[in-house]
């Protein structure tokens, strides 16, 4: 299957919840592999502009005030379907929608405070990589399955 990177984000939310280690287990339990990583507090200014698609919806303010209120886990993750993989390792953006057993139905608290983001198509993916990582903050590895 074609390999693929997307863009993943660990919402303040979950960070606040010190589930970022069961979150990526998951992902590299379902075959994603963490190729950059990066610990930051987004500014007002980046939250607008990564969610800029948003910016005429009533929920965009609240957004933008969430995304930038604490600490969150970027990273690019690599795999076979990579894009799509992940979307359905999140769950539906409204947690009560989510299906069981996906990270939305068991961190997120509501569809403002959702847990993760993550890329919803290939081109939005690349656009938001290159949005928080230089090319040479992305690393190459395949699995080792002899040591797995
Ligand atoms: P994300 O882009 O964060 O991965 P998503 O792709 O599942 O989420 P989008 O439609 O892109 O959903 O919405 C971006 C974010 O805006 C959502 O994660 C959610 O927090 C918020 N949002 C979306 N729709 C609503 C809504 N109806 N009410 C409140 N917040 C919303
Ligand atoms: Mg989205």
């Amino acid at each position: 299957m074609q390999q693929e990177k997307t863009l993943s984000i660990i919402k303040p939310d979950a960070v606040a919840k010190c589930v970022i280690g069961e979150i990526n287990r998951r992902f590299e339990q379902e075959g994603l592999r963490i190729v950059a990583a990066k610990m930051t507090r987004l500014t007002k200014k980046q939250a607008e502009d990564f969610y800029g698609i948003h910016k005429d919806r009533p929920f965009f303010n609240a957004l933008v005030s969430f995304m930038s209120s604490g600490p969150v886990m970027l990273q690019v993750l690599e795999g076979p379907n990579a894009v799509a993989l992940n979307r359905q390792i999140m769950g539906a953006t409204n947690p009560k929608e989510a299906a069981i057993g996906t990270i939305r139905a068991d961190f997120a608290e509501s569809i403002d405070h959702n847990a993760v983001h993550g890329s919803d198509s290939l081109d939005n993916a690349k656009q938001e990589i290159s949005f928080f990582f230089t090319p040479e903050e992305v690393v190459t590895y395949v699995k080792n399955t002899e040591l797995a």
